[in-house]
């Protein structure tokens, strides 16, 4: 990991594989959350066992998983959020966020929202 640190001073190729490597390991990810969402209703194991891998992917690529695929699974558990039955999701305009309520580890994930004016933004144009 020490010899890492010093990534700034390094030629461009090294540079360029590692994008190229992160794209691979993003595109790895989505089709990993894919199967998993196949899976979840035949084994609900295997399928945490595929989201599980894919944070360990973003993990070893030190990249973020993009949003929007980080609201199809539970972060606690790493079961993939299918249907009602796996998960409650309900907004709160008091507190101005989302709240999915995971019912098989009963965790609750807030995520913020902002509240746009798209009257004003259309006139603009
Ligand atoms: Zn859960």
């Amino acid at each position: 990991m020490g010899a890492r640190r010093s990534r700034k001073g390094k030629s461009i190729f090294f540079r360029k594989q590692e994008v190229l490597s992160r794209n691979l390991a993003l595109s790895e990810i989505q089709r990993l959350l894919n199967l998993a969402r196949k899976v979840r209703h035949e084994n609900l194991e295997l399928s945490r066992e595929y989201v599980l891998l894919t944070k360990k992917i973003a993990m070893r690529q030190r990249l973020k998983i993009p949003p929007h695929l980080k609201k199809l699974y539970c972060k606690s558990c790493y079961t993939p959020y299918t249907s009602d039955a796996d998960v409650k999701v309900r907004i709160d305009y008091k507190k101005r966020h989302i709240r999915y309520f995971c019912r098989h580890c009963k965790h609750i994930r807030r995520i913020p929202y902002v509240k746009r004016h798209i009257r004003k933004e259309s006139t603009r144009k």
